[in-house]
């Protein structure tokens, strides 16, 4: 997908990214990887010896460059968390894969950069308790089996009720928006869920899934939320870890249009939040 370049482009033009506040995340190590994921399957999709079943599940094509940037991006999750332990708040311009399984790849993702990024922390001992609040409009079923035995990570996932996954994991914390939900609706329901997560898990870090396929036009959302909306949920939520004083690390999870460059715009929503917020807090 071209919207990766875009929204990179896009924050550029805007003044947002420049070379002092970007940096570049290099190939992950299996071991990293391992925190998370099968060896076999690693192995196996590195090598390109997934059976056509898998493939078909994970919905994506193999090639050599697929395997790089799959090799990348959770690298680039875990490099915006420390980031974030760093400066308060962080953005990742990918990240969000939460389909991926500990062996197997589903719906576009083929491994859980949010599971690595928080195993990866917590084995480091940087973080003592991770928040992984997902407002994707899909449940983060693959990141919370993956971290159901974990109790360092506390897993929110707020997503449209009748969207895929059709079989649902169990989150910790798990938020059914009914279809076609309206702003008004889905932001009462948001704010409310990340405030009982937040009291619930107590966290000293948040991972923060801004996935746009919530907006009204996405063809694979189901909910009806305005660009206005999506920019109000990303304010609340980077504005209440600012106060709480909880660094936060974003990443752009799902978002879909033929439109690619619209697209890139509503990622940048969060970004722009960021940097709008990290300059009132001074
Ligand atoms: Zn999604």
């Amino acid at each position: 997908m071209q919207k990766f370049q875009l929204l990179h482009q896009y924050l550029k033009q805007q003044g947002i990214a420049h070379s002092a506040n970007t940096y570049r995340p290099g190939t992950a190590k299996m071991k990293l990887l391992q925190t998370s994921h099968c060896p076999d399957y690693l192995t196996r999709f590195v090598e390109n010896k997934l059976d056509a079943k898998e493939l078909r599940r994970m919905g994506l094509p193999w090639s050599e460059g697929l395997v790089r940037r799959t090799l990348i991006s959770p690298v680039g999750t875990l490099l915006t968390c420390q980031l974030a332990l760093k400066y308060r708040i962080a953005c990742h311009l990918a990240g969000g894969t939460h389909h991926a399984h500990y062996d197997f790849g589903s719906g576009f993702c083929i491994l859980n950069d949010l599971a690595i990024a928080a195993n990866s922390l917590i084995t480091q001992g940087k973080v003592n308790k991770v928040l992984i609040f997902d407002v994707d409009v899909h449940q983060g079923d693959g990141t919370a089996r993956i971290l159901a035995d974990q109790p360092q990570v506390f897993t929110c996932s707020v997503h449209c009720e009748k969207n895929f996954p059709a079989r649902k994991a169990s989150s910790d914390l798990d938020i059914n928006i009914p279809v076609a939900a309206d702003d008004t609706t889905y932001l009462q329901m948001m704010a409310d869920g990340f405030e009982q997560a937040l009291a619930l898990s107590e966290p000293d870090f948040v991972i923060y899934d801004a996935g746009v396929d919530v907006f009204v036009d996405d063809p694979l959302g189901l909910i009806d939320i305005s660009l206005q909306g999506i920019r109000q949920r990303d304010h609340y939520v980077l504005k209440r870890c600012l106060e709480l004083n909880i660094p936060v690390a974003t990443v752009i999870g799902g978002g879909y249009d033929k439109d690619e460059l619209a697209l890139a715009k509503r990622h940048a929503i969060v970004v722009e939040e960021a940097a709008k917020l990290l300059q009132a807090f001074g």
